[in-house]
C-alpha cells in the first residue's frame, strides 16, 4: 500500500528495531544452549541417482527454544558465525555427527558418509584439522565415512591457506565437497586445484528445472563441469520427478530433497534404512 514517505519511515524504522530486538534476544539464548542440550540434528539423505541407494547423509542443525519452539539454522547461524559462538556449536555438530554415525554402524545399518558442514569462521579457525581429527578419534569414527561441506567463497578468500588445509584434511582420509555451487564468485581455474570430490548445485538453480532455460543451462554445466575435472555432481533441493528426470537424464550422479526425504532424526532415518524403504 502506498503511504506518506514519512509514514513508510516509521514504520520501517519500528520494524528494524524490533528485528535487532528481536536478534539480541537469540543471541542471548544462543549463549546458554548449548549447555542446556538445546540443540539437535536431523539428517537427511542423499541417493544414488542411478540405483535410488542412499548412500549418505547431510546433518542439518536445529535448535528447540524453549520458547519459541525448533528455530532453523537460517535464524541463528549467522548469529552464531558473527559472536564467535559457531565453534563451539561447530564443533558439538562434529563430534555428534561423528558419534551418530559410528553409532548407526555399530547397530548394523550399511555404512553411510556423513556430511557436515562447515561456516566460513570454522573453516578459517587455525585448529580446524585438529578438531576434526579428534572427534573421528574420540568417536572412532574412519575418515572415509566423514565429509565436510565447505561454500566456494570461503576457499576464495585465502586460496593458498584454503587448498593448504582441504589438502591436509584430504591426507586424513575425509572427504569434501564443495556447497551451494554456482551462487559465489568462484574461479573456474582454481577449481582445478582443490582436493575435493563433489560440487553441489545449488537449489536454486534447481527449483526451475523443467521450467526455465537458464536454470537448465547452468545445472548442464555444472554437471558437464564436474565431471571434466572428475568430480563427482550432487542437486540439493530436489522435489519434484520432473527435477529428478532432468537430473538423471543431464548424468546428475547425485540428489537430495523432499521428493525422496525431509531431514530426519537419527532414529526415523535408521528405521527407513532398516525398511528399506528406499525408491
Ligand atoms: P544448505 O547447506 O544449503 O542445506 C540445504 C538446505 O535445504 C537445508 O535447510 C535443507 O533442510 C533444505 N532442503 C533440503 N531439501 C530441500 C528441498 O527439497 N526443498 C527445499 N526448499 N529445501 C530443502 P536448513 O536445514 O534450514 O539449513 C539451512 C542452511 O543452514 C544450510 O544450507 C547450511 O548453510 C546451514 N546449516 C545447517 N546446519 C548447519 C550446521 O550444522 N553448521 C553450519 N555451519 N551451517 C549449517
Ligand atoms: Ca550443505
Ligand atoms: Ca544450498
Ligand atoms: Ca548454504
Amino acid at each position: 500500500a502506498k503511504e506518506t514517505g514519512k509514514n513508510n519511515c516509521q514504520f520501517y524504522t519500528r520494524e528494524m528495531n524490533e528485528s535487532i530486538e528481536e536478534k539480541l534476544l537469540l543471541l542471548d539464548g544462543l549463549r546458554g544452549a548449548l549447555e542446556a542440550s538445546q540443540f539437535c540434528l536431523l539428517y537427511q539423505p542423499k541417493v544414488d541417482l542411478r540405483t535410488g541407494r542412499v548412500f549418505g547423509v547431510e546433518a542439518l542443525v536445529r535448535w528447540e527454544h524453549p520458547e519459541q519452539g525448533v528455530i532453523g539454522p537460517d535464524r541463528f547461524i549467522p548469529l552464531a558465525e558473527e559472536s564467535g559462538m559457531i565453534l563451539g556449536l561447530g564443533e558439538w555438530v562434529l563430534r555428534t555427527a561423528c558419534q551418530q554415525n559410528r553409532a548407526w554402524q555399530d547397530a548394523g545399518l550399511p555404512p553411510l558418509r556423513i556430511s557436515v558442514n562447515v561456516s566460513p569462521r570454522q573453516f578459517e579457525d587455525p585448529r580446524l584439522v585438529e578438531r576434526v581429527q579428534h572427534a573421528l578419534n574420540d568417536s572412532g569414527l574412519a575418515p572415509e565415512w566423514l565429509e565436510l561441506e565447505v561454500t566456494e567463497g570461503v576457499i576464495m578468500r585465502d586460496l593458498q591457506q584454503a587448498v593448504a588445509k582441504m589438502a591436509e584434511l584430504r591426507a586424513m582420509g575425509v572427504s569434501l565437497s564443495i556447497d551451494d555451487f554456482g551462487t559465489g564468485y568462484s574461479s573456474l581455474s582454481a577449481l582445478k586445484s582443490f582436493p575435493i570430490s563433489t560440487l553441489k548445485i545449488d537449489k536454486s538453480f534447481v527449483r526451475d528445472l523443467g521450467r526455465s532455460d537458464g536454470d537448465e543451462a547452468i545445472a548442464s554445466s555444472i554437471i558437464e563441469l564436474a565431471h571434466r575435472l572428475r568430480l563427482r555432481v550432487i542437486a540439493e533441493g530436489v522435489e519434484t520427478e520432473q527435477q529428478r528426470g532432468f537430473l538423471r537424464e543431464n548424468g546428475c550422479d547425485e540428489m537430495q530433497g523432499y521428493l525422496f526425504s525431509r531431514p530426519l532424526p537419527a532414529m526415523q532415518l535408521a528405521e527407513m534404512l532398516m525398511a528399506g524403504t528406499t525408491r
